[in-house]
C-alpha cells in the first residue's frame, strides 16, 4: 500500500522540496514552496484536500 505514504507525504511529488507547513488550529496546510502542490488537512473533520498542479507537460 503506497497510498498511505502518499497521503502523508512531506515532500513535493513534483520537485522533491520539503513542504512548508502553516495554518491555524482548524486547518493545517502543507505546501510546496514552488506552488506545485498544496495539502490542507482539517483534522477535526477528518478531511484532507490536495491541490495538485495541472499536468501541463503531457503531450
Ligand atoms: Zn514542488
Amino acid at each position: 500500500m503506497s497510498l498511505l505514504k502518499w497521503m502523508f507525504a512531506s515532500k513535493c511529488p513534483k520537485c522533491g522540496e520539503p513542504l512548508v507547513a502553516s495554518g491555524d488550529g482548524v486547518c493545517s496546510v502543507k505546501a510546496c514552496p514552488h506552488n506545485h502542490y498544496t495539502e490542507e488537512t482539517y483534522s477535526s473533520l477528518g478531511v484532507q484536500i490536495v491541490y495538485d498542479e495541472e499536468p501541463d507537460s503531457l503531450n
